[in-house]
This record gives C-alpha cells, sequence and structure tokens, in this order.
C-alpha cells in the first residue's frame, strides 16, 4: 500500500497545471527522508536536476551538502524540495501562476512530512513560504513561527557560488543561518526528551 506521499508524488509526476509541464523532462518532486525533522525549499530544478529527477544534484547541491555535513547532518536524513517541481525554460525565475499553480504540492507534502524546521533557500522560496514581499537579504537569519513549524530563510546556495563561494561574506552568513538551523532543532530534541513529571509517570 502506497503513503499518502507517494500518493502525492505520483499526482504530480503527471501535472499539467502550469505551462512548465510542456518542457520538463520530468517531475522533480522532493529528495530525502519522508519524516525528516528539517526541510530545504529551494527555487526549482535546474538542467541536472531536470535530467535526473532530484533536487539539488549540481554544483548548488554540492555546497548545500557541504553545509548540511558542516552541522553534522546528511542529505538522507532532510527533505529537499522546490517552489516549482518543473524547470523553467533557461532556468528563468519562476512566474507568479507557476509558483501558485504548485503551491498546493508544497504545502500538502509539508503536512505529510511535519518537519519542525523549514529552511528556505532564497527570495523564491521565503515568498512562497512566508507569505511576504520582504527580499531574501532582509529576512535571511531571522526565526519565524510558521503554522506551528520554524522557518528560517537563508540565501540559495547558487548565490553563495555567485558571490565568492566558500569564502565569501555570503557563505560566511549561510553558516551562521545553519547554526541556527542545527540550535533550533537541538532544542527541539530537548523539549520533546524533558517531560513533566506526571507525564513520565504514564509510561
Ligand atoms: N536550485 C534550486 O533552487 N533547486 C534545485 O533543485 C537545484 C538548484
Amino acid at each position: 500500500m502506497s503513503t499518502a506521499l507517494e500518493d502525492l508524488a505520483r499526482t504530480a509526476s503527471t501535472c499539467t497545471r502550469c505551462r512548465l509541464s510542456a518542457g520538463r523532462t520530468q517531475v522533480v518532486f522532493a529528495d530525502g527522508s519522508p519524516t525528516a525533522n528539517l526541510m530545504f525549499v529551494g527555487e526549482g530544478p535546474g538542467y541536472h536536476e531536470d535530467q535526473k529527477g532530484v533536487p539539488f544534484v549540481g554544483a548548488a547541491g554540492q555546497l548545500l551538502n557541504t553545509l548540511l555535513g558542516e552541522i553534522g547532518m546528511e542529505r538522507g536524513e532532510v527533505r529537499i524540495t522546490n517552489t516549482v517541481l518543473c524547470r523553467p525554460p533557461g532556468n528563468r525565475d519562476p512566474l507568479p501562476d507557476e509558483l501558485e499553480s504548485c503551491r498546493p504540492y508544497l504545502t500538502q507534502q509539508v503536512e505529510l512530512v511535519d518537519p519542525k524546521v523549514i529552511v528556505t533557500l532564497g527570495n523564491f522560496a521565503t515568498r512562497v513560504i512566508l507569505d511576504t514581499k520582504l527580499g531574501i537579504t532582509r529576512v535571511r537569519g531571522q526565526v519565524h513561527p510558521w503554522n506551528g513549524r520554524t522557518v528560517i530563510p537563508t540565501f540559495h546556495p547558487a548565490a553563495v557560488l555567485r558571490g565568492g563561494g566558500a569564502t565569501s561574506k555570503t557563505m560566511e552568513q549561510v553558516r551562521e543561518d545553519f547554526a541556527k538551523v542545527r540550535a533550533v532543532l537541538d532544542e527541539a530534541g530537548t523539549s520533546v526528551v524533558v517531560l513533566p513529571e506526571e507525564q513520565l509517570g504514564l509510561f
């Protein structure tokens, strides 16, 4: 029997809700754990993602893997998806109606995976999730309570690569934001373990 998440991925795989369906090789639904505590939302698949059907497999993905390693995590234990599930032609920005067409897949995926923390990578993911017009430079590193979860926006890894790479100021800021993600996850973990005495008595 398939899970609700597998059903959602299957529905998405034949989606024709917007024009991006016409140019895709395949729908790039997500990668990683179906029960992750931490979820990343990027912008949209690029060339390599469209070819492989997996998000963040190119240079930006390598950097994401490195950043995860630096906070003691692996790709397989987090969830990774995008605001749009089909590659925009020539890697152009997703258009407002494309983002809206794809929003239900993102919303449902968040509900089904049920992560404690969501990291929005760059402007598009941040605007879609937080429903804000503020740019990423203004909101990055802030901890936003959102629908019972925590959203932490940071720069897109591609912006780090464009802005000087591993030794850049942007990378330093993204590292600070990832350290915050680690701290929020650790805090959330702790609050699960420390139970009031009367609740402990129930076990
Ligand atoms: N950039 C994104 O935003 N998503 C990907 O999957 C790859 C690159």
